[in-house]
C-alpha cells in the first residue's frame, strides 16, 4: 500500500482551475525547485506540519460525487510524490475526471501519469537556458521542456501556462511564444506575476 498523498492545502470547488470543468484542487506538498516568484512557497517543503489527510479529503470527495466533474492535483509540483499514481487512480474509481498541474520537474514520471490524467496544464517559465536562475535547479530547463515534448506526443490535453516575471522582457516573452508555437503549443496562457 503505497503512503498517504501529502496535501498542504484542499479548495472544494472551483470553476477556474481546469477548462469548462467544476473541480476540486488538491495542493500536493513539496516541490523540488524555489522560484523566487513563487506564491505557494508554504508548499515548496517536503517535510512539514498542518499536513491535511488524504482519507478525509476523499471522503468530502465522495460527498460531492455528481456535483463536481474533476479534481485537480496542483502543488507544490504533484508530480515529486510517488503516491500520486494511486490517488488519481482512487479518484477516477470514483468517476471524476483527473486535472493536472505541473511545472514538469519529473517528465519521466509525468509520462507514466499520463493514461490516468483528462487534462494538463503545464507551466513552461522561460527558456531553457534561462530555467537555472528562476528556479535554482541547474537542469530544471531540461527537465520542463522534456515534459512539454511528451505531451506534444501524447492524446491528453493540454495548456501551457507562463508566469511573466519580472526579469522577462518583452523581447524574451516572444521569442519563448515563438519557440512554443513553433514546437506545436497551440494553448499558451501568460499570466502576471502576483508576490
Ligand atoms: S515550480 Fe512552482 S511550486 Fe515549485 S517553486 Fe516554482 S513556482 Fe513554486
Amino acid at each position: 500500500m503505497p503512503h498517504a498523498l501529502r496535501i498542504g492545502g484542499f479548495v472544494p470547488f472551483t470553476s477556474i482551475d481546469y477548462p469548462e470543468q467544476l473541480s476540486a484542487v488538491v495542493f500536493c506538498q513539496g516541490c523540488p525547485w524555489r522560484c523566487s516568484y513563487c506564491h505557494n512557497q508554504h508548499l515548496l517543503t517536503s517535510r512539514t506540519t498542518g499536513l491535511l489527510d488524504w482519507h478525509g479529503i476523499l471522503k468530502k470527495l465522495h460527498q460531492r460525487q455528481g456535483l463536481l466533474d474533476a479534481v485537480v492535483f496542483s502543488g507544490g509540483e504533484p508530480t515529486l510524490q510517488k503516491s500520486l499514481h494511486h490517488a488519481m487512480e482512487q479518484v477516477r474509481v470514483m468517476g471524476f475526471k483527473v486535472g493536472l498541474h505541473t511545472a514538469g520537474c519529473y517528465p519521466e514520471r509525468l509520462k507514466s501519469l499520463l493514461p490516468l490524467v483528462d487534462w494538463v496544464g503545464l507551466d513552461i517559465k522561460d527558456l531553457p537556458e534561462n530555467y537555472p536562475s528562476l528556479t535554482g535547479s541547474s537542469s530544471s530547463g531540461g527537465q520542463a521542456w522534456q515534459s512539454l515534448d511528451i505531451l506534444l506526443s501524447a492524446d491528453v490535453p493540454f495548456q501551457v501556462r507562463t508566469t511573466v516575471h519580472p526579469g522577462m522582457t518583452e523581447e524574451q516573452v516572444e521569442q519563448l511564444r515563438t519557440d512554443l508555437s513553433r514546437r506545436g503549443v497551440t494553448d499558451h496562457s501568460l499570466q502576471v506575476c502576483r508576490y
